[in-house]
């Protein structure tokens, strides 16, 4: 097997203005200046910002992605986004089903799935995101919880090229709690095997599982290197240019 190429993915959530965009252009400075060769960097702004980081971007190895999308391409759904439009801003993957879209809008795994095959209609990849709450943490249940959202949300048709997944434990994301290398080695390794059990093993091998919560500078070596993780989801670290390449840079 061919080793899969890390990817280091950065989601600012509802946070940056227009102003904001100098942090990514400072981002941008730094990657061109000291290229990371053996990982992509990807960032995800909120909608708004997207054209203008697409200009900023210009001629960058760094991608853009974004946040959310609706499941279907137009029509009458006041305040939503497609897919097809977001590809139209500059995006080339979304993230779908981050644990703040399925707490705070109710998302199920079936609309994660939808979305998911939103993105792939639309040409960009699926940043599909799964992880268990605290609860479920301290109940001995994460792998249950995982195993079904996994099969509730990625689709049949998922594929290496057109899907990542991210593990984040809801209560690793924002609080500077993270789980212990072992038990993210545990988790990553069901995932790669349930996503055998639905895509095949050639595809399951290539897929890239990144993990999220809390990744910061100070314990990216010691999380981005556990077998099975194949880079990062960062929330606040991706916000500062400095932190977000520092995180890159491990690899
Ligand atoms: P965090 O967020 O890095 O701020 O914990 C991660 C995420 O939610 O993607």
């Amino acid at each position: 097997m061919t080793a899969i190429r890390p990817l280091v993915a950065g989601n600012w959530k509802m946070n940056g203005l227009s102003g904001s965009l100098s942090e990514l252009a400072a981002l941008r400075k730094r990657v061109d200046a000291a290229p990371v060769p053996q990982a992509d960097a990807m960032m995800c702004p909120p909608a708004t910002l997207l054209t203008g980081a697409r200009d900023v971007l210009e001629g960058s190895s760094i991608l853009l992605g974004a946040q959310d999308c609706h499941s279907l391409p137009s029509g009458a759904h006041t305040g939503d986004i497609s897919a097809e439009m977001l590809a139209d801003a500059g995006a080339t993957a979304v993230i779908v089903g981050h644990s703040e879209r399925r707490i705070d809008h109710g998302e199920t795994d079936a609309l994660v799935h939808a979305k998911a095959l939103a993105a792939y209609r639309a040409g960009l990849t699926a940043i599909i995101c799964v992880g268990e709450t605290e609860a479920q943490y301290r109940d001995g249940k994460t792998l249950d919880v995982l195993r079904s959202q996994l099969e509730g949300s990625v689709p049949e048709g998922a594929r290496a090229v057109n899907t990542v997944v991210a593990y984040e434990p809801v209560w690793a994301i924002g609080t500077g709690l993270t789980p212990t290398p072992p038990e993210v080695a545990q988790v990553h390794g069901l995932i790669r095997s349930v996503l055998g059990q639905r895509l095949g093993d050639s595809e399951a091998g290539a897929t890239r599982i990144l993990y999220g919560g809390s990744v910061k500078p100070a314990n990216a070596a010691e999380l981005l290197f556990v077998p099975d993780v194949n880079g990062a989801l960062v929330g606040g670290a991706s916000l500062k240019a400095d932190d977000f390449y520092e995180i890159l840079a491990v690899y």
